[in-house]
């Protein structure tokens, strides 16, 4: 898939149901073609109203495990990040997700099945020139270990690096392009957690709707789940480009520049986009 240079949506509706990873609830969410220049759309058809969310940076409420969306105190869209990266992977810019719920389905735990199912669908081009965010300054974020920075290129790149202190992850790299295969190199990475954080996050209520069919456990000797298999061997840090490529669908646009990820995750991630675009506004 090369860079596209029309906006693309898709042909027709498709619904996807399941349970949210956080929530536990069972959500459908219908994926339907919107118009030129509309972005994407959650909407919460479920509440009076149907309030609208947008998926750009100004409605993100909360960066914990996972990008939420938010509007007033009440309406709250959950882990939106893994439906984002399958629409920037495509390389779709129009569309509007109908939830009957708060927390879109989590499926695998990965973007395979959305793709699956807006690929089923036909993505289409649109009349509209896609308004692409061409990068020309270098910018770094940096926190502690964290470092995010983007640099000009003349296409989408992002090189994505992760430590982690145990002997399955240690240090795994993975460069992506536009162009490369994201639904066979990245789509199929899934979600990942430590055993000994499962306690600390449902009592914090998340992960509610977790379990091993849906996220890769990892215990101090191996994963435990029973096909004890991972998809790549460098699952992990595929999936963190995978969360990446989400969150950044948060600008609103496409992006053209090559970013340079090391320890990233959603906090970071959503910090570094901000910083990007107090940058942008010339702040
Ligand atoms: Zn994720």
């Amino acid at each position: 898939m090369e860079q596209n240079n029309r906006q693309q949506t898709i042909r027709k509706e498709t619904l996807i149901k399941g349970v949210g990873l956080h929530t536990g609830r069972k959500c459908r969410a219908l994926f339907k073609p919107a118009p030129e220049n509309s972005g994407i759309k959650f909407i919460r058809v479920d509440l009076p109203g149907r309030p609208v969310l947008e998926a750009t940076l100004k409605n993100v409420v909360d960066i914990i495990r996972g990008t939420t969306l938010g509007i007033n105190d009440e309406v709250r869209v959950y882990t939106i990040e893994h439906v984002l990266s399958a629409l920037n992977g495509l390389q779709i810019d129009n569309l509007t997700i109908e939830l009957d719920d708060n927390e879109p389905p989590v499926a695998d735990g990965s973007a395979q099945e959305f793709v699956k199912a807006l690929r089923e669908c036909g993505v289409v081009e649109q009349n509209a020139q896609k308004n692409i965010l061409k990068i020309e300054t270098p910018l770094e974020y940096t926190a502690n270990q964290t470092l995010i920075r983007i640099d000009p290129s003349d296409t989408f790149e992002i090189d994505c690096e992760i430590t982690y202190d145990h002997p399955m992850i240690k240090q795994q790299r993975f460069v992506f392009r536009r162009g490369d295969d994201y639904p066979k190199e990245i789509a199929p990475a899934r979600t990942f957690c430590f055993d000994y954080e499962i306690e600390a996050l449902k009592k914090k209520g998340l992960a509610k709707g977790g379990s091993l069919d849906n996220a890769i456990v990892i215990g101090p000797d191996g994963i435990y789940n029973p096909e004890f298999k991972l998809r790549f061997d460098n699952e992990f840090v595929r999936h963190k480009t995978l969360d990446l490529m989400g969150d950044l669908m948060l600008l609103g646009q496409p992006l053209q520049g090559k970013i340079t990820a090391k320890r990233c995750g959603h906090g970071h991630n959503i910090k570094f986009i901000e910083k990007l675009m107090e940058q942008l506004r010339g702040e």
